[in-house]
């Protein structure tokens, strides 16, 4: 042992710390999420969450020519219909927000990756990821007449141009539902990329301000993931890799690296995690209250994200480090 292991004779020199550099993050790692409302030349700060927008579709395509110029490969697209009502109608309908904002980006900056989140909570009128039961047990969420809802949500993403399908519900059967579903529509080359392991969380707040989804009862807890279980997440992966996900996402991420770790080692897939907004949000208002310096924060944090095994991190922070990372 000491004196003759110093390790810190490999931290001596800046190159020499770039050489034995264990890690990488680059641009090519980061997805952009991005909110889409009706209407035109419309851009919406959300109160809580500073420096994302709710854009109409003509914002969306500068935004992602913005993004994609930036050496960004994804976007991932939510939607805030006109109308909410309880059949979800702006989610699978093929004149739906969403459609619309994949087709224009699509026609616009064709090298940009779609990826569209496929859930209905933005679409609902209470506000929930699926059919809600009716009379005696008013308000349960009926897992698998929404599959079929899903199921049709996703054809008509696909038809409109999606490059990649991203189920969010975390309802039971939901990848192979919605595999079915494009392979009968001939979109057998879609990937999905399952919200696998999403955990029923605080770190949402921010977001139901952006996408205007929060449950109007009751939480989601019957059907998102306990924060206290983490073998549970690998019974979620397993069956997700049965049914035929493409790709695994765990969601939120800051909270969740143990679990980002056991995903990446029980399975071969690629995996996402969600740096959500409430992870933002935290960063966001301490920079601007001057108590952390952002970038050196953001960084190191998405630098966590690739140690525990992420290869694609989804981040509202995806422009700013897309910047400070350079090319
Ligand atoms: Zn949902």
């Amino acid at each position: 042992m000491f004196p003759v292991h110093r390790p810190r004779r490999l931290r001596r020199h800046p190159q020499l710390r770039r050489m034995v550099q264990e890690n990488v993050l680059t641009r090519a790692d980061l997805i952009y999420p991005l909110f889409a409302v009706p209407g035109d030349r419309i851009a919406k700060e959300v109160s809580s969450m500073p420096g994302v927008y709710q854009l109409s579709v003509d914002k969306i395509v500068e935004e992602a020519k913005e993004v994609y110029d930036l050496g960004i490969p994804a976007v991932i697209l939510f939607g805030i219909p006109e109308d909410k009502d309880t059949d979800a109608t702006g989610a699978w309908h093929d004149c739906g927000i969403v459609q619309k904002a994949t087709e224009a980006v699509k026609a616009a900056v064709p090298e940009l990756m779609v990826i569209v989140d496929t859930c209905l909570c933005e679409y609902t009128d209470h506000g929930h990821c699926g059919y809600l039961q009716t009379g005696d047990l008013a308000g349960r969420v009926l897992n698998d007449p929404t599959l079929e809802l899903l199921k049709k949500t996703a054809v008509s993403q696909a038809n409109a141009g999606a490059d990649i399908i991203a189920p969010s519900g975390m309802m039971d059967g939901f990848v192979q539902a919605i595999r079915a579903g494009l392979d009968a529509a001939n979109f057998e080359e879609i990937p999905i990329l399952s919200y696998a392991a999403k955990y029923a969380s605080a770190y949402y707040g921010p977001f139901r301000d952006a996408a205007e989804s929060a449950p109007q009862f009751g939480d989601r807890r019957t059907y998102q993931m306990d924060p206290a279980n983490s073998r549970e997440a690998l019974k979620e992966i397993e069956l997700d890799l049965a049914e035929g996900a493409d790709m695994l996402m765990v969601k939120p991420a800051l909270a969740y690296m143990d679990i980002i770790w056991q995903v990446k080692q029980a399975s071969n897939l690629p995996v996402a995690a969600y740096n959500v907004s409430g992870e933002y949000s935290m960063v966001k208002a301490a920079a601007l209250n001057g108590w952390v310096d952002e970038e050196k924060v953001v960084l190191e944090t998405l630098m966590s994200f690739k140690r525990s095994g992420a290869d694609l991190i989804l981040t509202y922070h995806a422009k700013d480090a897309a910047r400070w990372l350079g090319a």
